[in-house]
């Protein structure tokens, strides 16, 4: 099967966050089975360079239309991690690429209009006719009507379009005249039907429009997916969806195994085995090894090197992340005897702000370590110092991080939503088997909810060691890999192949 992603990120060479992250492993499991996997990425001036290879012009002027305009674009060719990748370049005045950063641009639904209707050109000049077309969130999710309604009478008329929602937050909201822009004619889309907001009436939605046209729509959890046909959880298309529930799969993503792998982590000083099974001799060379990258750590951060609990973070300092409960957490862990460690990136300079300032406070402790950064090493050897790491998310689509931290063999303290509610399951709620509980978790995002499930936590490492490596153990046995969540994509893969008569 020949599978397309049009996508604004891919790990490493442009990631932003978890999106990123599962169209590389995603990618990798599929050709792994054996499948043809292209990637088209803008060609962004803050690629990460060093992880392209053999990258080189594939196809000179191609042109593409903005409007009633016409603009060249260099397509180039390049690997990422064995990946095919096409990256478009276009000579746009604009310089849609040319920003330093990916997202956070006044002009970001132009730049990724433009985007997806060249890829679709680029594949429609070069005869490439794969079997599915894969987008990713409201950038590129234009793709779909335009492939529908321009490109498969065009003659692309083999792919089925799967739209995976990473995040339902943002859906894309502009002025109708962006339809004008891609080549759509606002009087036939800007309708209830195609692509009006239902809310913002003045406004179109892109992620409504592939919701309208994709085949299947995939949500990257099956928490997730029932949270967003509901009125609080649907970010205002609830109704939408439900009305299309019938093409809504939940899908857990996977990690990449190789990658967050403990027993090869490059960024490690101590590296550990954590495949099963686990007996007691590999769990105490867990225990060790985390025990020495905990001691490095400490002295890379300025820590007492103290074998207190330590308590970890990675994570994105948005809204959606709850950093005010991190804020707490970090207060109260250290209220309750133990250490903390935040990595926090794209914090707004109000939260950078207040992170600042605590850190300023308990600089005298040195049991707090608050790093507002991007720092792909650090947060490997945060995963594999911590006893504890903590999420409270506000809503979590399916999250990464409890299961990298799983793997890593942190026990994960979080807020009970989305896939964060498919993956940890607390030690003390009766419904769970002893065998399955792998941490903590509370309902409510707020200072109760955290203590809860904090102090319970910090108890259990004190005075439980025993219950603690029961837990640990549960964690890091379960199996993230992207073998069995590449699985399910393709089984909808061949479906949708199957309705489309491919
Ligand atoms: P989201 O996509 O909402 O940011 P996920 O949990 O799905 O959250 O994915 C986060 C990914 O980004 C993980 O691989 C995590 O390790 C990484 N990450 C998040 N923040 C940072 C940071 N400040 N520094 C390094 N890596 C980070």
């Amino acid at each position: 099967m020949h599978i397309v992603h049009i996508t604004s990120e891919l790990a490493p060479a442009a990631k932003v966050g978890g999106l990123a992250d599962v169209v590389h492993g995603l990618s990798r499991e599929l050709e792994r089975s054996g499948h043809h996997v292209d990637i088209i990425l803008p060609k962004y001036d803050c690629l990460r360079y060093e992880d392209v290879k053999d990258l080189h012009v594939f196809f000179r002027d191609l042109e593409s239309f903005e409007g009633p305009y016409r603009f060249p674009n260099t397509i180039w060719s390049g690997t990422v991690d064995g990946l095919r990748i096409y990256f478009i370049e276009p000579h746009h005045p604009n310089a849609y690429f040319s920003r330093g950063k990916i997202y956070g641009e006044k002009d970001d639904v132009e730049r990724f209009t433009y985007f997806a209707r060249t890829a679709l050109e680029f594949l429609f000049k070069t005869g490439q006719n794969p079997d599915i077309l894969h987008l990713h969130d409201w950038p590129t999710a234009i793709a779909a009507p335009l492939y529908k309604d321009m490109y498969r009478p065009l003659g692309l008329n083999k792919p089925a379009v799967v739209f995976t929602i990473h995040n339902l937050a943002h859906q894309g909201k502009c002025h109708p005249h962006i339809l004008h822009r891609v080549g759509l004619n606002p009087d036939l889309y800007y309708t209830p039907e195609k692509l009006q907001d239902p809310h913002h009436t003045r406004d179109i939605n892109l992620l409504k429009g592939a919701i309208v046209y994709s085949d299947a729509v995939t949500t990257v959890s099956p928490t997730y997916e029932k949270e967003i046909q509901t009125t609080e959880g649907g970010h205002g298309l609830h109704e939408v969806l439900r009305a299309y529930a019938l093409k809504l799969h939940g899908i857990l993503n996977g990690i990449d195994s190789d990658y967050w792998n403990p027993e090869t982590d490059p960024h490690l000083i101590a590296r550990y085995a954590t495949h099963p099974p686990i007996n007691e001799v590999k769990l105490k060379s867990i225990t060790e090894a985390k025990k020495r990258n905990k001691r490095q750590l400490q002295v890379h951060l300025g820590l007492q090197q103290n074998d207190l609990p330590l308590c970890g973070t990675v994570t994105r300092l948005v809204a959606q992340k709850g950093p005010e409960l991190i804020y707490y957490a970090i207060e109260r862990t250290l209220e309750l005897g133990g250490q903390f460690a935040l990595l926090g990136g794209n914090a707004s300079p109000e939260i950078a702000k207040q992170f600042v300032q605590l850190q300023k406070e308990y600089q005298y402790t040195g049991n707090a370590a608050i790093r507002l950064d991007y720092d792909e090493a650090l947060a490997h050897q945060i995963y594999a110092s911590a006893d504890l790491f903590i999420i409270p998310s506000v809503f979590e689509p399916c999250g990464l991080t409890q299961m990298i931290a799983l793997r890593y063999g942190a026990v994960p303290i979080v807020r009970s939503t989305g896939g964060l509610a498919d993956t940890v399951f607390d030690k003390d709620d009766p419904h769970t088997n002893a065998k399955k509980s792998n941490g903590f978790a509370f309902i409510d995002p707020d200072h109760k909810g955290v203590n809860w499930a904090l102090s319970r936590a910090v108890e259990c490492w004190k005075d439980h060691p025993d219950q603690w490596l029961n837990l640990m153990c549960n964690g890091i046995s379960m199996d993230f890999s992207w073998q069995s969540s590449a699985q399910q994509y393709l089984q909808l893969y061949r479906q949708c192949c199957l309705s489309e008569g491919v």
